[in-house]
């Protein structure tokens, strides 16, 4: 059995357990740092990329989570989950987990656009996948290794770079779970080669 963990701390995870059930793999809250050896592969949920870095750095997750990272263990940041895996955010100095090459802009889409959705064409997923936007970021750069999956109004809402992938929107809050599939198979694939 593949298992996913959520990190708990604060945002959407328990909408996220429900999306890695529907695929067919167990989902976990994680709340402590030791859990982390009990899961295959992590999902970093939308919240508040302030916020979240606070409570990652009072339960002592900061370099666990890059470790399990570095050891070829699949990561999934999405909304200020994607904020905490760049490595450049606009406009600060801040850079919390910075695993993965992308440059973000938080709430970049405005005030007039807070909330929206949008069907997405995101390469090797779906396209016509019903993304929900909340205050989100967007990337506006990539770096060599990083690929982008999908933009939206030009700007890129998801991108992957090796084990690492992330997106700007919430796909915990619909129906459509195949970002959370894909996910899931890209931990499938990491466990069978760290079997090896
Ligand atoms: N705007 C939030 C941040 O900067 C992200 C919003 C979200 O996760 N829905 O952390």
């Amino acid at each position: 059995m593949t298992t996913i963990g959520v990190l708990g701390l604060q945002g959407a995870f328990r909408e996220h357990v429900r999306s890695v059930e529907a695929t067919g793999a167990k989902g976990v809250v994680v709340k402590k740092k030791e859990q982390l050896d009990e899961i295959d592969g992590l999902i970093i949920p939308g919240g508040e990329s302030t916020t979240m870095r606070r409570l990652i750095d009072k339960y002592d997750f900061l370099e666990p989570i890059r470790q399990f990272g570095k050891s070829g263990k699949p990561i999934f940041g999405t909304c200020a989950g994607l904020i905490l895996l760049a490595s450049e955010i606009d406009g600060s100095y801040d850079v919390h987990l910075g695993v993965m090459d992308i440059k973000v802009r938080r709430n970049a889409f405005g005030r007039q656009r807070d909330s929206f959705e949008a069907s997405l064409n995101i390469e090797g997923v779906a396209d016509d996948f019903n993304a929900v936007f909340i205050r989100a970021p967007y990337v506006e750069d990539v770096g060599e290794d990083a690929k982008v999956l999908a933009r939206y109004d030009g700007h890129i809402v998801a991108a992957q770079q090796g084990h690492y992938l992330a997106c700007s929107f919430h796909p915990e809050l619909t129906d459509d779970h195949r970002i959370t599939a894909h996910f899931v198979k890209m931990v499938e694939e990491s466990k069978k080669s760290l079997a090896l």
